[in-house]
């Protein structure tokens, strides 16, 4: 499973904004690690460079030094609509010198469909087969005046989640879709803005931390300062998965703390799922700090039986079947001396299609491991993700096509125990209707093509390829 898109944005007369903006995509580098680019603005022209890899691949002194100006959005891809590849390297640049845009979205269109084949109907050509590139034209597109009004026109017509930041030659904006499905914040620096996709981003850089961008709201970021806007919400729904795993622990999401609210996942499990052990560890590094609420709970001693290479980037494992098929391997090594004779509680954030936990589970048997018993954050995922989560489709989600207790006989455990939905909520400590759970309960904030495809795009944007390996 993987998060889509970290996206950033920033006004400043006296920063360094493109360097600015590449700290902060470091910070989010979690949230996609296919693409990373910059757009910047001076008040006369947009300038920018995207190119596929890491954000410390991508950028350099020479490449983030021609990024000139005081407006500037970033955006880090992992890819959700559209292949990965350089054409769909985002921030995108679309419209003309005299009426130009540049956007960065985390999140996916479930009307994106219907809204490209309308749009070429108008005669707009496309060069990615990316649903941003469609939210980019259709507020280009709009007949409204000012660029709020051409946001709102834009914002009428989508439907699924967005989390966008937006340049202008003058001026950046910061837009969550009415359900505010993915997190988008506000700070200040140095007599200016940033918008960011997690908190985690604004204390990097040294900015303060103001508070989270509402959902349906538009905030304006200019030299005259900032304005806000409100849209209509209907309800909120914001992603639940951004608890258990997408978000980096060190955010605070709705007011809270993420290592909090983990703490406290782990401990409903240790309540709902207690067992003889002898030690707790968590999957690193998205379960750890479950695992230790697991233990404080328990009272068993926690311990770290697998150690994590930190430094093995998706981009290194992803393309060779040989290499794909190490990838626990590559990824963990267990400790023998410690974990030798143990029976074990393995608290992990979940389990999507079911084929690495077998494997972790195999690496801790020859470990010498003699019980493992998996707790998992999250109730079983039946149902796929069609708001920015790569997840899978519904035949592939493990838990949509056996029983927990098949489940664990095929994952190998001694026993298995997911976190209750209420339990969830409980740890997140807010209403339940403030939440999509709809990968739990196949309940969706609003509807959606069920057969959606991430790769719908891809055929019908003729113009979408691309033989060069970086855009400016
Ligand atoms: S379906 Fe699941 S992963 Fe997708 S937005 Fe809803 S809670 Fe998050």
């Amino acid at each position: 499973m993987h998060e889509k898109c970290g996206v950033f944005g920033v006004y400043s007369p006296t920063e360094d904004v493109a360097r600015l903006t590449f700290f902060a995509l470091f910070a989010l580098q979690h949230r996609g690690q296919e693409s990373a680019g910059i757009a910047t603005s001076d008040g006369t022209k947009l300038q920018l460079y995207a190119k596929m890899g890491l954000v410390s691949q991508v950028f350099d002194e020479n490449t983030l030094s021609q990024l000139t100006g005081h407006f500037a959005i970033g955006h880090n891809r992992y890819s959700t609509t559209g292949s990965s590849r350089v054409c769909n390297a985002q921030p995108f640049i679309i419209g003309d010198d005299a009426d130009v845009l540049a956007i960065a979205h985390n999140g996916n269109i479930v009307n994106s469909e219907n809204l490209y084949q309308e749009l070429q109907a108008k005669g707009y050509d496309f060069t990615s087969t990316t649903d941003t590139e469609i939210i980019g034209r259709l507020i280009i597109s709009s007949p409204e005046k000012s660029w709020v009004d051409r946001i709102r026109y834009a914002m009428r017509r989508l439907q699924g989640a967005y989390s966008l930041t937006i340049l202008t030659k003058d001026a950046v904006y910061g837009v969550r879709d009415p359900l505010g499905v993915r997190p988008l914040c506000l700070g200040t620096v140095d007599h200016g803005y940033v918008i960011a996709s997690e908190s985690c981003a604004v204390d990097h850089i040294g900015a303060n931390f103001v508070r989270e961008i509402e959902p349906g709201e538009i905030v304006a970021i200019d030299k005259d300062g900032i304005k806000s806007y409100k849209e209509h919400a209907v309800r909120k729904a914001l992603c639940i998965f951004e608890y258990i795993y997408f978000a980096r622990p060190d955010s605070v999401i709705n007011g809270k703390l993420l290592y909090s609210t983990r703490l406290a996942m782990g401990a409903e499990l240790a309540k709902e799922y207690p067992v003889d052990a002898d030690m707790v560890m968590g999957v690193p590094d998205s379960a750890t700090v479950a695992g230790i609420g697991y233990a404080h709970q328990s009272g068993i001693l926690y311990g770290e039986g697998l150690l994590k290479n930190r430094y093995v980037g998706r981009t290194f494992i992803e393309p060779d079947q040989r290499i794909r098929d190490l990838g626990v391997r590559l990824k963990f090594n267990p400790l023998p001396q410690l974990l030798d004779g143990k029976r074990l509680v393995v608290v992990d954030d979940s389990i999507v299609r079911g084929t690495t936990t077998p494997k972790v589970i195999r690496m801790l048997r020859r470990a010498g491991v003699k019980e493992v018993h998996l707790r998992i954050c999250a109730p079983p995922i039946i149902s796929p993700c069609f708001f920015g989560v790569d997840m899978a489709t519904r035949w592939e989600l493990i838990a949509a096509q056996k029983t927990v207790p098949q489940i664990k006989n095929f994952i190998g455990a001694d026993s298995l125990g997911y976190l209750s939905l209420d339990g969830l909520i409980r740890a997140v400590g807010q209403p339940r209707e403030n939440f999509c759970t709809a990968c739990f309960t196949g309940e969706y904030p609003v509807p959606v093509q069920l057969q959606m495809d991430k790769l719908a795009l891809e055929t019908r944007a003729k113009k979408a390829v691309s033989l060069t390996t970086e855009r400016r």
